[in-house]
């Protein structure tokens, strides 16, 4: 019997297990995709996650991010990061330093999908394999979490994301939010002259058409070789609880609000770290509480902002109210920064 299966090998996942070698307990990844793994992702990484990726001996190349604009037309607010410089890294370039880093531990990475698991007082087995504990790292749509009962019903806005990279010399060093009608544009610099542009919105339509609603940022990218779209979502996912017996949630798996605040994978790692904690404690019920605890923040900031601003007056408003109160502005991107 091995200490720990994580399934999913994203960012999540592979933190997970990372922390899982440190603390010398016997862990094994199953990730059906070959690495790099890639992902609709906004890839700006909060001061946060370079932080936590640090502790881990984790150094993804990328472009320093200094902090957060808000932009709507000619309007704008703009606040730095106060606790240290943010990342923008592609989501490959992150997907293979974690994955680099968990191999170099000695952690086997399997190319195996889950698909049954169940529990008795001692162990987990999953698809044959047993287990003392079993996180569930896989994501949006976690199969884990469908499995162990931790699901909820969906509930809210169905938002969704698109991701495309744009080949163009950056203009800025800080991760812009364009507010457009209906969606949101998300754009990172990413370093060696090229753009991550992330769209979130309620609305189901090709990326081309989204980004009419952004006339400045269209005329930036004109002309510019453009990757293929990659999608993601209903983002909204909710669950009842993050553990069932030795069942743990981190990442998306554990329920995701949205990506507006550009935090998951700070999150991510943050509970990664608790999860194998309360593992190597052999006490799975306490990462109940350290999940709310590391998430709490997100959560209410992300409510906060999501649902308020699908109202065209709360939209129309938002940037110039950031611009008017700079330094409320500056506090949202503190707390971000972390
Ligand atoms: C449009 C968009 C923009 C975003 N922008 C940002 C941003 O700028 N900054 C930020 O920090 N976060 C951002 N996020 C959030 C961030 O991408 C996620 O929070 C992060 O990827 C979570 O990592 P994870 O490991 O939990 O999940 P994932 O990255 O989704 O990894 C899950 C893994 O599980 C695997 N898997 C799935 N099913 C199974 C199975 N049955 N068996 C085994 N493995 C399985 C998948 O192949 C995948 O590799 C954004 C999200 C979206 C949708």
């Amino acid at each position: 019997m091995i200490d720990l299966l994580v399934v999913g090998g994203g960012p999540a996942g592979l933190a997970t297990a990372l922390h899982a070698a440190r603390a010398g307990l016997d862990v094994q990844v199953w990730e059906p995709r070959a690495a790099p793994v890639d992902k609709a992702c906004g890839e700006g990484l909060m001061p946060t996650a370079v932080a936590a990726l640090a502790e881990l001996g984790v150094d993804p190349a990328g472009a320093d991010l200094t902090g957060i604009r808000y932009v709507a037309g000619a309007r704008s607010a703009s606040a730095p990061f106060r606790s240290g410089l943010g990342r923008g890294v592609r989501r490959t370039t992150l997907h293979a330093a974690l994955h680099s880093a968990a191999l170099a531990a000695a952690v086997p990475v399997r190319p195996q999908r889950f698909s049954t698991l169940t529990q008795d007082e001692e162990s987990v087995t999953v698809d044959g394999v047993r287990a003392r504990y079993v996180v569930g790292a896989d994501g949006l749509h976690s199969a884990v979490r469908a499995a162990a009962g931790l699901g909820a019903r969906p509930a809210g806005l169905r938002r969704y994301g698109q991701r495309r990279h744009a080949r163009v010399a950056p203009w800025t060093d800080r991760v812009e939010v364009h507010w457009g009608p209906s969606a949101e544009a998300y754009v990172t610099p990413l370093g060696s002259g090229e753009v991550g542009v992330a769209l979130l919105t309620t609305r189901r339509a090709p990326f081309a058409h989204l980004l009419t609603e952004f006339p400045e940022l269209s005329e930036r990218l004109a002309g510019a070789q453009m990757s293929p779209t990659l999608g993601a979502g209903p983002m909204l996912q909710r669950t009842r609880a993050r553990t069932a017996g030795r069942v743990l949630l981190v990442g998306d798996a554990a329920g995701y609000v949205d990506a507006l605040t550009g935090e998951g994978v700070a999150l991510a790692l943050a509970q990664a770290r608790e999860a194998v904690a309360a593992c190597a404690a052999g006490d799975p019920v306490s990462y109940e509480g350290a999940w709310r605890r590391v998430s709490r923040r997100y959560r209410l900031l992300t409510h906060a902002l999501v649902l308020p601003t699908q109202l065209p007056a709360a939209r129309n408003r938002l940037v110039p109210l950031a611009a008017a109160f700079p330094r409320v502005f500056a506090g949202a991107v503190d707390a971000l920064g972390g």
